[in-house]
C-alpha cells in the first residue's frame, strides 16, 4: 500500500504546504484575516494533501484512488484561484470550478482505470489546472488592479497557468523520450520544489497585501475626517510638507466657514447638520484641481490648498464653490435647505509659514462675515 522509496525528503514539501495552511487559517479563524487568505489556505492544505498522498502510496494503492486525489488538487487550484479572484475584486464562479475539477477528475479516471496513458493524464492535468485559474478570462483580463501588488498578482496568475502547461508539455516529452517518469526523478523532484517555491511567493504576496491594506486603512484613519472623507488636521499638514518649497512659487488658502450652519441644527435637527457637512464636502472637492486639498479642520470649517495658483485663479475657484453651494440647495425629505457659505483668501509663498497663512486667511473670512456673508474676501 505505501509507496517503498518512501524517503523523509520526500515528505518535506507536502508537509511544509499542509502545515503553512494550517496555521494561516487557524491565524485567519482567531483575528479575521481577509477572506482571500483563508481560501488560499484551503488551497494550501488540499494542495499539501494531494502532494501526500501521491507521495506515500504505492503505485497500485494510487492507481485505486487517482480520481480522489485528482479532485483534491484541481479543488485546492479552485480555493486558490478563488483566493485570487477574490482579492483583485473579480466574481468567481463556483459552477465552472466544479465543472473543470469533474472534468479533470474523469479524465484522470479514464486514463488510469480503462485506457493507461501517462501522458494524456499530465495534459489534463496542466490544461485543467489552467482553465480553473482563468476560468474568467475577459473578467480577469479586464479586472483593474487596486494597487501595484495586484498587478503582480495578476501577472503571477498568468505565470502559473503558463508553468502548468509548460510542466505537463515538459514532462510528456520527458516521457516519450524515457518510458514511465518515476515519482522521484529529477524532473519530477524538481517540478515538485517549484511548486513549492510558487506557493510561497503567493503566500508571500497574499499577506503582503493583508498587511498593506491595514497599512492604508490606518493612515485613512490617522489622516481623514470620518465623516466627511476629507482631509483632517493631521492630513492637511502632511500634505503641506509636500508642496514645493521653491520661492518663485505662489500658493493660496483659503478659509470657508459655512453660514448660520447652527440655525440649521437647530431647525432640522443635527442629522441632516451632518448631511449639510456631506454635502458641502462634495461641492468642495468638485471644484478644486486634482492637486489640491481641502480638509475639515472645525466642526463646519474648511481649509483648502491651492498649490502653484495665481490670483484669479484662486478667486475664480472660490467665487465658484460660493456659487455652487448658493445654487445646488440640500434636498431632504422633499424639502430644499438653502445653504451659503463665506470664503476668507490669502496667498503665500514658504510652505512653512503656512501658519501665519491661515491666520491671515481666517481674518478675511471675519470680514465676509462681517460684511454680511455669502461672500469670498482676498488679500
Ligand atoms: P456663522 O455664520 O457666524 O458661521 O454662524 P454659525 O451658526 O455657522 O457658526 P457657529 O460657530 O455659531 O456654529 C457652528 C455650529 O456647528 C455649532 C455646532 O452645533 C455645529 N457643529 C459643529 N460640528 C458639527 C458636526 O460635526 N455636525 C453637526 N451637525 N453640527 C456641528
Ligand atoms: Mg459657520
Ligand atoms: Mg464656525
Amino acid at each position: 500500500m505505501l509507496s517503498s522509496d518512501l524517503t523523509f525528503y520526500s515528505l518535506l514539501v507536502p508537509s511544509i504546504m499542509s502545515s503553512l495552511g494550517i496555521i494561516t487559517l487557524g491565524i485567519s479563524h482567531y483575528k479575521g484575516l481577509p477572506s482571500y487568505l483563508s481560501s488560499y489556505a484551503y488551497a494550501l492544505i488540499l494542495f499539501g494533501l494531494a502532494i501526500l498522498l501521491n507521495t506515500v502510496l504505492s503505485g497500485s494503492a494510487l492507481i485505486e484512488i487517482s480520481s480522489l486525489v485528482a479532485v483534491l488538487y484541481f479543488l485546492s487550484c479552485a480555493f486558490h484561484s478563488k483566493a485570487i479572484y477574490e482579492r483583485l475584486n473579480v466574481d468567481y464562479f463556483w459552477p465552472t470550478y466544479i465543472y473543470l475539477i469533474s472534468l479533470g477528475a474523469f479524465g484522470i479516471y479514464y486514463y488510469t482505470q480503462v485506457t493507461v496513458d501517462q501522458t494524456a493524464r499530465l495534459l489534463i492535468i496542466g490544461i485543467i489546472t489552467a482553465a480553473i485559474y482563468l476560468h474568467r478570462p475577459m473578467a480577469f483580463i479586464q479586472s483593474t488592479p487596486r494597487l501595484q501588488i495586484d498587478r503582480y498578482l495578476k501577472i503571477m496568475t498568468f505565470v502559473t497557468a503558463f508553468i502548468a502547461i509548460g510542466r505537463a508539455v515538459l514532462l510528456t516529452a520527458l516521457i516519450k523520450d524515457q518510458g514511465f517518469v518515476a515519482h522521484y526523478a529529477p524532473a519530477w523532484a524538481l517540478t515538485q520544489l517549484l511548486l513549492l517555491l510558487i506557493e510561497l511567493i503567493f503566500l508571500g504576496v497574499f499577506i503582503s497585501c493583508a498587511i498593506l491594506d491595514l497599512v492604508l486603512r490606518l493612515q485613512q484613519e490617522r489622516y481623514r475626517d470620518p465623516l466627511t472623507g476629507l482631509l483632517n488636521r493631521r492630513g492637511l499638514e502632511a500634505y503641506i510638507q509636500k508642496i514645493d518649497p521653491n520661492p518663485k512659487l505662489q500658493h493660496a488658502v483659503l478659509m470657508a466657514d459655512l453660514d448660520h450652519f447652527k440655525s440649521v441644527n437647530d431647525r432640522y435637527g443635527h442629522q441632516v447638520g451632518d448631511l449639510v457637512l456631506q454635502h458641502i464636502s462634495q461641492i468642495l472637492k468638485a471644484n478644486i484641481r486634482s492637486k489640491d486639498q481641502v480638509a475639515r479642520i472645525g466642526g463646519e470649517e474648511f481649509l483648502i490648498v491651492l498649490p502653484h495658483i495665481q490670483k484669479d485663479a484662486t478667486l475664480k475657484i472660490a467665487e465658484r464653490i460660493r456659487l455652487q453651494l448658493e445654487d445646488t440647495p440640500l434636498q431632504h425629505e422633499q424639502q430644499s435647505i438653502y445653504l451659503t457659505i463665506s470664503i476668507g483668501v490669502y496667498f503665500f509663498k514658504d510652505p512653512a509659514q503656512i501658519e501665519d497663512a491661515i491666520v491671515a486667511a481666517d481674518q478675511h473670512l471675519y470680514q465676509a462675515k462681517q460684511m454680511g456673508r455669502n461672500q469670498v474676501q482676498s488679500a
